[in-house]
This record gives C-alpha cells, structure tokens and sequence, in this order.
C-alpha cells in the first residue's frame, strides 16, 4: 500500500510515521512525502488525518506500477529525458569490456561522431570463468571518466559487487546493475540512497515479479530513476544465446511506470542479427537500446561474438530510425 501523506506532515514526522508502521519514507517529486509497505492493507485510522490519497495493490508491484502513477517516469541522462512525455529512444553503444585507452577512445568518438550521448562499457565484468578477462576494474572507471570529460558524453557501467559500487557510482553517469547482479542485496540497496539513474538487468532466470520486486528495492529506498533493461532470459533454446523476451516488454510497458531500454546484443550472442533485433525492439516504442560495438570485435576480451563493428554500428542506426518514427519516437 502507498499513502500519500498530506502537506501538514513534514518530513521528519514522515520518517517517524514510516517507522511506526514498518514502512518506507519517500520523498517524492521534491516534495510530496509517501510512506509504502506491502503490510498496510488499510489507512491505519489513527492517521487518516494526515493521508491525501492512499493505493492497495495486489501484489509488491507498487511505486513501480501504473496504477501509482500512470505516465512513465521521466529520467535525465545528461541533458537527456528519456520516459515522461519525450519519446526519445536512446541508443547507447561501446564496447562489453573497457579494455584499453586506445579502445576506448575510438568507441567515444564514434558514439559523438554520430550525436549520441551515452557511452557503455564494463570494467568490473561478471565472468562465468575466473580464467576469462575480469575487465580492468578502477583504471577502467577513469577511463570512462576521462572519455565524459574529453567528449562530453555520459557514461554506463556495470556494479558486479558491492565491494566497488562507490568507484562506480563516482565514476558514471547511469550505473549499471548485470543480469547476474540483479538479486545483489548490497547493490540494489546502495543503488537505492543515491541520485543518479540506475540500469537493472533482468537476471536470465528471473520472472517479470522478480525484476519488478529487484526495482522495488530501489525505488522504496529513495531512487526513482530507475530504468528496466530485458536483455534475453535463459530457455530451453540453445542456438542463439538466450531468448529476447518482448512478451515481457509488452507486459512491463503495460504495467510498469518505468522506462525500459532493450539489450538486443545479449540476448541474441551474435551479431549477425543484432540489427534486426534492434528493429524489432524499436518498434515496440521503447525507451532506449544498448548494443554492444567494438572497433575491432574479433579480438575483444569478452562477447568478441556479439560485438558490432563501428560500422555496423552506423548501419544500425541508419535502420532504426525510420522504425521509430513510424512508432512516434525519436533515436537520440
Ligand atoms: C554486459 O552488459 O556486458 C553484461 C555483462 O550484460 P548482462 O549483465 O546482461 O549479462
Ligand atoms: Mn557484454
């Protein structure tokens, strides 16, 4: 249930109420103060006094769901609104690994060559083999940070732990929370007293109520920037590497007030599709795209497979545009 407390609760008594009824204080839009629990069934009478508005739902999908508030959240990346009322479709590209200053610095220019705005790349990589690159971890983070001073760009990402979440919060503009992270206790709660936007993956094993419920943590916790990423889940197919699931997507625009950016490159595991994956995605009227890019993919550290080439990269965007124009949307 979520109440929404009247403009005589001001927020230390906001934050003493929600501790009275086990609840979480949040203060919402600057200045509305909400307290939300899946306990509450009713407005406790001994406070109906302070509520304005209060919401029952039927399940943990709350601050979260389109009943709360029925328009996607707005989130600013940069000088850029993607959600609210902006139909923009951010593409965001680079590389799977962060791997050299050289690497790096060509991804960026060809992010800014094309007017894009937002720079990928992982430093901390949550490999399935200890023996595989494990990315170059804080020297990587300056990298990144070097490249937004030098091109002007945003950078995302990924947390692996909660061991180097205040290195990568430091140092990036979205952080980025892996499908294998997605239950991280740790990082979803740090994730969640900070104010920059966070990217959640949805794990490859993980219901559409799990994602929400990993969401939840975050929003409850204070951080409403939040996006939802769908970047294939596990299935019993094994020709491509896991099963984009759009179904999903459908569900999550329906229900869902979060913004959601699709990650065809995972999904798939090979670029030769990886373009018209894109389309498909786009056409959905989505909130972003992240596609994995390489100046040369054959000898990447990790996903050397799925990696574009800068220009295939270009193609790409080439091929989505008039896909979301045809849907009201703007790639930017
Ligand atoms: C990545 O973005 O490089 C990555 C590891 O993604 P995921 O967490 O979706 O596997
Ligand atoms: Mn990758």
């Amino acid at each position: 249930m979520i109440l929404k407390l009247n403009s005589s609760v001001n927020s230390a008594d906001a934050a003493k109420l929600a501790e009275e009824h086990k609840a979480f204080h949040i203060t919402y839009k600057g200045s509305e103060h909400l307290i939300t629990s899946s306990s509450l069934k009713e407005v406790p009478s001994s406070i109906t006094d302070k509520v304005d508005q209060d919401w029952v739902f039927a399940n943990d999908m709350q601050l979260s769901s389109r009943e709360f508030q029925k328009e996607t959240r707005e989130v600013k990346i940069g000088d850029l609104t993607i959600g609210g009322n902006s139909k923009n479709t951010i593409l965001i590209g680079g590389p799977c690994s962060v791997e050299s200053l050289e690497q790096i610095q060509e991804s960026a220019k060809m992010i800014k060559s094309m007017g894009l705005t937002t720079l990928r790349g992982g430093c901390y990589k949550p490999r399935t083999s200890p023996y595989s690159f494990q990315g170059l971890g804080l020297e990587g983070l300056k990298l990144l940070a070097q490249m937004r001073e030098e091109h002007g760009l945003s950078v995302i990402t990924e947390v692996r732990d909660a061991t180097h979440i205040d290195e990568v919060i430091e140092h990036s503009d979205i952080i980025q929370i892996g499908a294998k992270a997605m239950y991280d206790q740790g990082i979803l709660r740090a994730c969640a007293k900070i104010n920059k936007p966070v990217l959640l993956k949805r794990g490859f094993g993980s219901t559409l109520q799990e994602f929400v419920q990993a969401a939840e943590f975050i929003l409850a916790g204070g951080n409403d920037q939040v996006i939802l990423c769908e970047r294939g889940i596990r299935t019993f197919e094994t020709n491509t590497r896991f099963t984009l699931d759009l179904c999903g997507v459908a569900y999550l625009q329906e229900y869902t007030n979060l913004p959601i950016v699709l990650d065809p490159s995972h999904a798939l595991g090979y670029r030769y599709g990886v373009e018209r994956l894109a389309k498909a995605c786009v056409a959905m009227g989505v909130d972003g795209l992240i596609i994995e890019a390489h100046p040369n993919p054959s000898v990447a550290k990790s996903d050397a497979a799925q990696q574009l080439t800068h220009d295939q990269f270009k193609s790409l965007k080439s091929a989505i545009e008039p896909v979301a124009n045809s849907v009201g949307y703007n790639i930017v």
